[in-house]
């Protein structure tokens, strides 16, 4: 917090924010690194907009994968389903 010349010894490039990134968001950063992370976002404003865009992309494609089921893996349930049933109907 003392002036901007000195990122502190463990100096994080945007680079390495973005390569780094999937796993922050995910929370399997260990707690150091994260660390480091929001510190330089704090003072990166294009970390944050990479970050923000990120997020949206990530939120998006769990939307995607929540909604619909697969409808071949509904084929697949309903062929156990009936596989299972067809023996009880015959007795
Ligand atoms: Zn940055």
């Amino acid at each position: 917090m003392s002036g901007c010349s000195s990122g502190g010894p463990h100096e994080i490039e945007c680079r390495q924010i973005a390569e780094l990134l999937g796993d922050y968001l995910d929370g399997t950063l260990p707690s150091g690194t994260r660390d480091l992370i929001d510190f330089h976002i704090d003072g990166c404003p294009p970390c944050v907009a990479f970050i923000n865009t990120y997020r949206g992309t990530v939120d998006a494609t769990r939307k995607l994968a929540d909604v619909p089921i697969p409808s071949e893996l509904k084929k697949r349930l309903l062929a156990v389903l009936k596989s299972d049933q067809a023996p009880n109907k015959q007795r």
